[in-house]
C-alpha cells in the first residue's frame, strides 16, 4: 500500500507568510472609514489592533517574515500532517485521490492558532495588556485564549450566547486557559445593553458579539486592543502556513491537487490552504479548482451581495468590500457555529468575482453524512464547520466515480469536533432541521 502519512520536520516549517495580494489580477478595493466613509488610513485602525498587524493589513509584499518567537510556538504542533484518506478513498470506491491536512491536531483542535498566536505575539510587542474578542462555537475564543497566556495577556472573550449555553466545553477549555467569558449579548456594553433591550432571549450572533469586543477595546483608553479570528488580510496571511506545508507535503506524495477545498466562515481556513496553489497558478503555474464550502443556511458567497458592508451589527467596524448577507442578518443557530457569520473575507470576494474559485452551499445533514462517513473510516471526528469540506471532497471523488477519472483532491480538515459531540448525537438522534 502507498504511503499514509506526509510530514515535514521541524526545520522544513516556512518561515515567511505568502501574501496573494500581490498576485491579484487587479488591487483590492479599500476598506472606508464607518464615519466619514472614506477610504482608511492606517492611524484609523490604530484604536483597535497593533501597528505590526496594521502594516500587515495593507502590504502588497508577497512574503512577510515570521517572527522567531511565533516559529517555536507553531513548533509545538506544526508542521500539520498532510494524509492520504486511504480507506475513505475504498469506500467510495472511486479512482479519486484525496488527502488532507490536519488542522485538528492543533492545542485548541483547529487551524485558529495559527493567526492567534502571532496577534497576541505583534500585541505583546506593542506592549498591550490586554485583547478583546467574539467567539461562536468557541474555536477562536480557545486558541486567542492559548495565544495570550502564552504571552501574558489578559483575554476577554464575549461568546455568542447560544453557544454560551449549548457549549459548555468550549467555554470551559477557554477558562483553563485563562480567559474571562462573557455570553453575548451582555450588559457589559452599549452594544449588549441595546439588543437586549429589543429581545431579552437573543440568541446573540458573531456580528453582534463582534460589537461589543470592538466597543470594549475603544473604550478602554487605550489599554486594550482588539483581535479578530477571520476575514482581514492579516488573518488569511498568517493561515497561509497551512498550504505552504502542503505544497511540500505534495511534492513529497509526487502528487499536485486538481481540486482544493475548505469550508468557509470567514474563509481564513480555506484561504490558508489554497492560497499559496492559487498563488502558483496566478503566477503562471499550474492551475488547480479552488472550492470554498458554506452552510446553505448562511449562504455568504453563493447569495450575498458583493457591496461594502459592516463586520459587526452595529457599524464599529470600518466597511469593506465583500460578499455579505447584510450586517443585521442574524443566521439560524445551526450547530457549525464557525461558519455563522454574515460576511466574507474581502481577498475571497474578490477572488469570487474574477471567478478563481467556486463557491458551494450544503445543508448541514449531508455535512454530518460525509462527517460520520469520514470517522468511520479515517477514525477522526470532523469538526461541524469542516464536515462542510468533507462532503465537498466525497462529492467530488464520486463524480470521479461518474466518470472515471482520477482527480487529485485536497481538503482542509480544518478541526476535530471532539467539543461538538452533542451535535453528532442530535444528528443521530434525527433532531437535526436543514
Ligand atoms: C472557525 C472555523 C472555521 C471557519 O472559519 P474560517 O475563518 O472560514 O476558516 C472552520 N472550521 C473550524 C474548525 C473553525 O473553527
Amino acid at each position: 500500500m502507498p504511503q499514509t502519512k506526509f510530514l515535514l520536520p521541524e526545520d522544513s516549517l516556512p518561515t515567511t507568510w505568502y501574501n496573494l495580494v500581490a498576485d491579484l489580477p487587479k488591487p483590492l478595493d479599500p476598506m472606508l472609514h464607518p464615519g466619514t466613509r472614506e477610504p482608511i488610513t492606517p492611524a484609523d485602525l490604530q484604536a483597535l489592533f497593533p501597528q505590526e498587524l496594521i502594516s500587515q493589513e495593507f502590504t502588497t509584499e508577497r512574503t512577510v517574515d515570521i517572527p522567531g518567537a511565533v516559529l517555536d510556538l507553531y513548533k509545538q504542533w506544526r508542521p500539520s500532517p498532510l494524509v492520504r484518506a486511504h480507506r475513505l478513498e475504498k469506500a467510495l470506491d472511486t479512482p479519486a485521490r484525496i488527502y488532507f491536512k490536519n488542522e485538528g491536531v492543533s492545542p485548541a483542535g483547529s487551524h485558529k492558532p495559527n493567526t492567534a498566536i502571532p496577534q497576541a505575539y505583534y500585541a505583546k510587542q506593542a506592549g498591550i495588556g490586554r485583547l478583546t474578542t467574539e467567539t461562536g462555537a468557541g474555536q477562536w475564543g480557545s486558541s486567542l485564549a492559548l495565544a495570550c497566556q502564552y504571552f501574558g495577556i489578559v483575554c476577554e472573550v464575549y461568546m455568542v450566547k447560544v453557544s454560551y449555553d449549548q457549549k459548555p466545553y468550549r467555554r470551559g477549555l477557554m477558562q483553563t486557559f485563562g480567559a474571562s467569558v462573557t455570553a453575548s449579548p451582555s450588559e457589559l456594553t452599549e452594544a449588549g445593553r441595546a439588543a437586549r433591550a429589543a429581545d431579552p432571549n437573543s440568541p446573540g450572533s458573531l456580528g453582534l458579539a463582534i460589537s461589543e469586543a470592538v466597543e470594549a477595546a475603544l473604550t478602554s483608553g487605550g489599554d486594550a486592543k482588539y483581535a479578530l479570528g477571520s476575514v482581514l488580510n492579516s488573518v488569511l496571511l498568517h493561515q497561509t502556513i497551512i498550504g505552504q506545508e502542503a505544497q511540500l507535503q505534495m511534492e513529497m506524495a509526487e502528487a499536485y491537487p486538481d481540486i482544493v477545498i475548505g469550508a468557509a466562515g470567514g474563509g481564513s481556513n480555506f484561504a490558508g490552504l489554497a492560497f499559496p496553489f492559487l498563488g502558483e497558478q496566478l503566477r503562471g503555474g499550474r492551475p488547480v479548482r479552488a472550492i470554498a464550502v458554506e452552510p446553505s443556511s448562511c449562504p455568504t458567497l453563493t447569495q450575498g451581495q458583493y457591496d461594502y458592508d459592516f463586520g459587526d451589527t452595529a457599524g464599529l467596524t470600518p466597511l469593506t468590500r465583500m460578499h455579505t448577507l447584510g450586517h443585521d442578518f442574524v443566521p439560524p443557530s445551526i450547530h457549525a457555529g464557525g461558519l455563522r457569520y454574515h460576511g466574507m473575507s474581502p481577498i475571497v470576494s474578490a477572488l469570487k468575482e474574477h471567478d478563481l474559485l467556486e463557491a458551494r452551499a450544503v445543508p448541514q445533514t449531508a455535512c454530518f453524512e460525509a462527517g460520520v462517513t469520514f470517522a468511520r473510516n479515517q477514525g477522526i471526528v470532523p469538526a461541524p464547520e469542516s464536515t462542510h469540506a468533507v462532503r465537498v471532497a466525497i462529492d467530488e471523488a464520486l463524480a470521479c466515480k461518474e466518470t472515471g477519472e482520477e482527480k487529485t483532491i485536497l481538503f482542509s480538515l480544518s478541526g476535530h469536533g471532539h467539543f461538538d459531540m452533542p451535535a453528532y448525537i442530535d444528528y443521530f438522534a434525527g433532531k437535526l432541521k436543514d
